[in-house]
């Protein structure tokens, strides 16, 4: 076998052996300092065999490697990792291909003009749309909000692209008060500002309240860029799409939507009419590496106007071909030139799982979900503080006894969970108090595996409450 066959089998070998082990501890072994420590040698003078260097790797990492792709893992909202879409990421990385251009890597920007349409069509979005893939929902976010402030400011008559945010018109930027950290940064990478915001009361599950909408609308005179929700980070709730998109755009608001896993309720006809009205808007920012499985990193860009998507993105250079009429420059629709294919890992998970696939991906995770909550609703002293309309868990943990206070318990029973390593969940907090927050997005996450879960949950916190 030739040093190259050997080396990728070796490397095929090792994943396989931790994807195939069922290790019964859901936590890693080591922490933070004790991989660092299996790390921290000098920087070596001479270099090793490539093998060793490939075994030495799996063996320094493993112990503190988080078991994300395990079906009990519920911390975040983080995707499974689906083999198929591994398999496709190493022939990606094996390829080589830089997918900034088209004559430099025809397959990537094929395979992207492909997987875009495909995208679309799954999610139910504008087929003119265009599709930039970005590490995430963090640079989809940026880059969709680039083409919106590019765009609200060329009809106030003022290039910001070519003059920058100095001496342009204000732009009033409309936000739920409930919206995702990474958007308030995406707005402080783009000149807007993270806290020079309208920031839009919010329901007990995150929902921006219609209600409020009129009065902040009547301020505005000038550019307006609203960000709406679909799927809450904490809650999964959806915003009122049907209601506020229309009076947003009565304003000539631009309407972006942060969909980083919340938008695939579209994909299936059980949960779509969560999101309903949500294509009315001009952008929305998702993810393929949670709920679409795809490995790290992977996410969507999407906009209606794909000429205020290009004007924003577009890096021209004499040594850089133009792609004509019919052909896809993937560098223009992302920040990045030079970056990995990520086309084709999306096309292979699209593609292993089909439409009717990717309807059963999301109903399966959100029937688990309700499985939790069912089981764990039962239990005194277990309250489930959201509507578990999709995927997304808030519980807190109280004893009843007078001196205990429910913050401490459910930190407690958070440590307790971890401690018995059965599931992984993580803590947060949501509208002041502390939860215990669950995620189902992974793709092995059966009903019974649920089940599993909410029973050592419910143990981890009898036990607490009786210590
Ligand atoms: C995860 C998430 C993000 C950030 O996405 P990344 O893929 O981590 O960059 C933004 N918004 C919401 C609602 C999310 O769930």
């Amino acid at each position: 076998m030739s040093a190259i066959a050997s080396l990728f089998q070796e490397a095929a070998r090792l994943a396989a052996g931790f994807r195939e082990s069922a290790p019964a501890r859901h936590v890693p072994r080591h922490d933070y300092a004790a991989c660092l420590a299996a790390f921290d040698d000098p920087l070596p003078a001479a270099g090793a065999d490539m093998a060793d260097v490939i075994r030495q790797l799996a063996e320094s990492a493993e112990p503190g490697l988080h078991l994300t792709t395990g079906p009990r893992f519920f911390g975040w909202v983080i995707g499974g990792s689906h083999p198929v879409g591994v398999a496709a990421d190493f022939l990606t990385s094996a390829w080589g291909q830089n997918a900034g251009n088209h004559v430099v890597a025809p397959a990537a920007a094929a395979v992207e003009t492909v997987a875009a349409r495909w995208l679309l069509d799954i999610l139910k979005l504008p087929a003119e749309s265009s599709v930039g893939f970005v590490t995430g929902a963090t640079v989809a976010n940026f880059t969709c909000l680039a083409a919106a402030r590019g765009e609200v400011l060329r009809k106030a008559g003022w290039d910001a692209d070519a003059r920058g945010l100095f001496g342009a018109p204000e732009i009033t930027v409309l936000i739920g008060d409930d919206a995702h950290t990474t958007v308030f940064s995406a707005l402080q990478f783009l000149g807007l500002g993270h806290d020079r915001v309208l920031r839009l009361p919010t329901d007990r599950v995150g929902r921006i309240d219609p209600a409020a909408l009129p009065g902040a609308l009547a301020a505005v005179t000038g550019p307006c860029i609203a960000i709406l929700q679909a799927g809450q980070i904490n809650t999964g709730a959806f915003d009122d799409f049907l209601r506020i998109i229309p009076a947003l755009k009565e304003k000539g608001a631009w309407v972006h939507i942060d969909g980083a896993f919340g938008l695939w309720a579209q994909a299936s006809g059980n949960f779509s009419h969560l999101s309903r009205g949500v294509e009315a808007a001009d952008s929305w920012a998702t993810d393929g590496h949670k709920w679409l499985q795809t490995p790290y990193d992977c996410g969507y860009a999407i906009v209606r106007d794909e000429l205020a998507h290009r004007r924003a993105m577009t890096i021209a250079a004499s040594y850089l071909p133009l792609a004509t009429e019919g052909e896809r420059d993937p560098s223009h629709y992302v920040p990045e030139l030079s970056r990995r294919a990520r086309g084709f890992a999306t096309w292979a998970m699209l593609k292993h799982l089909g439409r009717n696939g990717i309807a059963a991906l999301i109903d399966q995770c959100c029937a688990s979900a309700h499985v939790l909550a069912e089981h764990l609703a039962r239990e005194p002293g277990i309250t489930i503080l959201n509507d578990v309309t999709l995927n997304q868990l808030i519980l807190r943990f109280a004893t009843g006894r007078p001196d205990d206070e429910s913050d401490a318990i459910t930190r407690k029973t958070i440590e307790k969970i971890r401690e018995d390593a059965t599931l992984f969940a993580g803590g947060a907090k949501w509208h002041g108090r502390e939860v215990l927050r669950l995620s189902v997005t992974n793709f092995q996450t059966t009903a019974d595996e649920a089940r599993l879960a909410a029973d050592s949950i419910i143990t981890a916190f009898r036990s607490v409450s009786s210590g």
